[in-house]
């Protein structure tokens, strides 16, 4: 089972949609796959269509209560997908945490019960480096970071790589850093050029080539408890994230080659190691 945490302590640079976005191609191509809302904003819980105020028992229930997760998982409209929902409690788990034992790994012990039913793991974290963003980070076998295509992309960056660096000192050695992608980018913006050297200067080959674009399907699609592929399946913002999903799959040798990332929608051809062919 691998487990992506998609973190980053900066707001609104597109963790939840990459997570819903990730997580629905990754089943489309057939892999079991779950993504568990972490965050108490629970925007992936009511972007999979679900009512965040209903959703119980819920990720707080792992967190606070010791709930094995398989309790709190349910199917979602996309053949594959599965949710672990954040409940309205969320919020307060950050607090109970606190004098809690073992507080730092209760999601990771959570995931005994599902060992061999899921493929993949996505966990969708809040904009902050506090003990819901140190549990994902534990619990995970990787960590993708969006970063936004914006001027003030690299700030807190640093702060970050060297928070997700001192968990895997102090608690999870075997933490991947897969790598980081460019979201929310706008080539028409002039300094996008200019932001996308930055970053690509700073992470080097971790930089993804796939560029998540700004695009209102994108923004729209989770108003309508959607994920992009069952809204607009041929808009660029889902042909975007297929490729990333596919570049992914590459570095994390599930995909033996990628055949031109820019050859759109057409994933027939690639190689796919191990049983899932
Ligand atoms: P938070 O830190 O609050 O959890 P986040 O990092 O999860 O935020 P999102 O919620 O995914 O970020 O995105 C922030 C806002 O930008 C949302 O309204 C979302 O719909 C919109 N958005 C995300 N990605 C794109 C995109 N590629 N194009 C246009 N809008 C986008
Ligand atoms: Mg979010």
């Amino acid at each position: 089972m691998q487990i992506i945490t998609l973190a980053n302590q900066k707001g609104g640079v597109g963790k939840t949609t990459s997570v819903l976005n990730l997580g629905a191609a990754l089943a489309q191509m057939g892999f079991q796959t779950l993504i568990v809302d972490s965050d108490p904003q629970g925007n992936a819980t009511s972007g999979l269509g679900f009512d965040k105020r209903a959703f119980s028992p819920s990720v707080y229930n792992v967190l606070v209560d010791l709930m094995p997760i398989d309790k709190t998982i349910r199917p979602t409209s996309v053949p594959n997908l599965f949710l672990a929902g954040a409940g309205v409690d969320l919020a307060g788990a950050e607090v109970e945490l606190v004098p809690a034992l073992a507080r730092e790994s209760r999601l990771k012990g959570s995931f005994a019960s599902i060992k061999n039913q899921f493929e993949f793991v996505l966990i969708d974290c809040p904009p902050s480096l506090g003990l819901l963003t140190v549990n994902a980070l534990t619990a995970a076998t990787h960590v993708l970071i969006p970063i936004q295509g914006e001027y003030y992309a690299l700030e807190g960056l640093a702060q970050f790589v060297d928070t997700i660096n001192r968990v895997k000192k102090a608690l999870n050695p075997s933490l991947d850093f897969l790598g980081c992608f460019l979201t929310l980018f706008d080539s028409r913006m002039s300094l996008a050029q200019q932001v996308q050297d930055e970053v690509k200067k700073f992470m080097k080959e971790k930089l993804f080539k796939s560029i998540i674009p700004r695009s209102i399907r994108l923004a729209e699609a989770p108003g309508f408890g959607k994920t992009i592929f069952e809204h607009d399946a041929k808009s660029r913002g889902a042909q975007a994230y297929l490729d990333l999903s596919r570049e992914i799959l590459v570095r994390m040798n599930y995909l033996c080659e990628l055949n031109q990332i820019s050859e759109r929608s057409n994933h027939q051809d690639s190689v796919v190691v191990g049983e899932i062919a």
